[in-house]
């Protein structure tokens, strides 16, 4: 065969981050045989989903299955039910949204990966470190990309630079994965402000948003004066709801964004409609399920379970005096490794000293070198243990 492959792809360094921690974790274990490893690198949900949502599914499902009730083609952006489920839960945060501005998706990452399809060749700006979804859909595009620096001193939330060119593209994640950091209120409306001034699209990755326990602390950014004409959100059931393996997000794409006489809504209904088939309808049910006030408490129970986690990893850091961040909003620690040690560094010494798994920051970008993630997806007892074991040798 001799067809042209995208050439881009060659600039993707290898998604090696998950596998190498495997491959270390079962070299370790071929050694060391019945050593029990306490996984602290976890990013997915570990309990199950709520009764409401359940009872969803499986009414749906039956549906379904019932001459009089059975559905079709879903529409591309959405059942009106779903988004409407989703306008009431932007008013508990006092935000007024078209449902036409609502699209419904099978999750974050297809949505953040998808949206550079209907840009040009736009200057790209991408904090680092962060979610690797934004970096890569944007090299396979063969964009030119830019970071936006993470460090101790801004607390790995960045802020405009006067360096960031005019009619960029920004991408924005609050709570941060890996780093936990979330944006308040003046952080984030000197944001907007920015690409309002400057003619900037933000690109607002909001998936972890239901982890924000600071009431002081926006949950989205159309909380935000001015952020209808400079930003797209991008949401997700995975975290909050525990979809990561039913599958459902959202995305928010105001009707009034607009750029050289098109408008992003449009282009973005153009693009669905023709790449993409709706979520299933049992999903949605459960989805909606999951947005019921009842569904929202389930909901929250799941996230207080893990919070209760992250609390006491949080309590180990403050004790122990190390700099980190997170854990207060999000379910992600994001630590400084001791004795200067480099991220992979200090992968092989938590395994071989304390059986603790976590995930080396330089995965997440070249800034996140020196630092460490530790998530708060375990179990509480096996949370203890791991803290006990980090106390000793931290
Ligand atoms: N955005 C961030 C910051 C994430 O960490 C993740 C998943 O880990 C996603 C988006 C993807 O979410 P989804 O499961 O909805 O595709």
């Amino acid at each position: 065969m001799n067809i042209k492959i995208n050439e881009n792809f060659d600039l993707l360094s290898e998604n090696y981050l998950f596998s190498e921690i495997n491959k270390r974790i079962n070299n370790f274990k071929e050694s060391n045989k019945n050593v029990d490893i306490i996984k602290l690198g976890i990013g997915d949900v570990t309990l199950p989903l709520g009764k409401k949502v359940i009872d969803a599914l499986l009414n749906a499902s039956k549906e379904m299955g019932n001459k009089d009730t059975f559905r079709g083609y879903p529409p591309e952006y959405g059942y009106d039910f779903m988004k409407d489920a989703v306008k009431k839960y932007y008013k508990r945060i006092n935000v007024s949204l078209d449902l036409d501005s609502i699209f419904i998706s099978d999750g974050a990452k297809s949505d953040l990966g998808n949206i550079v399809d209907i840009f040009g060749d736009n200057p790209i700006y991408i904090p680092n470190p962060v979610y690797p979804v934004y970096l890569d859909s944007n090299l396979m595009s063969g964009r030119n990309i830019n970071y936006i620096i993470g460090n101790e001193e801004n607390n790995f939330l960045p802020l405009p630079t006067k360096d960031i060119k005019d009619n960029s593209i920004i991408y924005l994640c609050s709570p941060n994965n890996p780093t936990g950091g979330a944006y308040n209120y003046d952080e984030l409306k000197k944001w907007v402000d920015f690409a309002n001034n400057n003619g900037s699209l933000i690109i607002y990755d909001s998936a972890y948003e239901a982890f924000i326990l600071n009431d002081k602390l926006p949950h989205s950014i159309y909380e935000i004066e001015g952020a209808s004409n400079c930003a797209i959100e991008i949401c997700s059931f995975s975290k909050q709801a525990g979809f990561t393996g039913l599958r459902c997000g959202w995305t928010i794409i105001p009707l009034n964004l607009e750029s050289q006489n098109h408008k992003i809504n449009s282009l973005w209904k153009r693009r669905q409609a023709t790449k993409f088939n709706g979520v299933s309808y049992p999903v949605q049910r459960a989805a909606e399920a999951a947005l019921s006030d009842e569904g929202i408490l389930e909901c929250i129970n799941n996230i207080n379970y893990y919070m209760e986690n992250a609390k006491m990893l949080s309590k180990l850091f403050d004790e122990k005096n190390i700099f980190y961040t997170g854990g207060k909003n999000s379910p992600y620690i994001w630590f400084k490794c001791p004795n200067n040690m480099k991220s992979w560094d200090f992968f092989d010494y938590l395994l071989e000293n304390a059986n603790v798994v976590g995930t080396p920051g330089a995965g997440f970008g070249t800034f996140g070198e020196g630092y460490f993630r530790i998530t708060s997806f375990n179990t509480h007892e096996k949370t203890m243990e791991a803290i006990e074991r980090l106390r000793r040798i931290l």
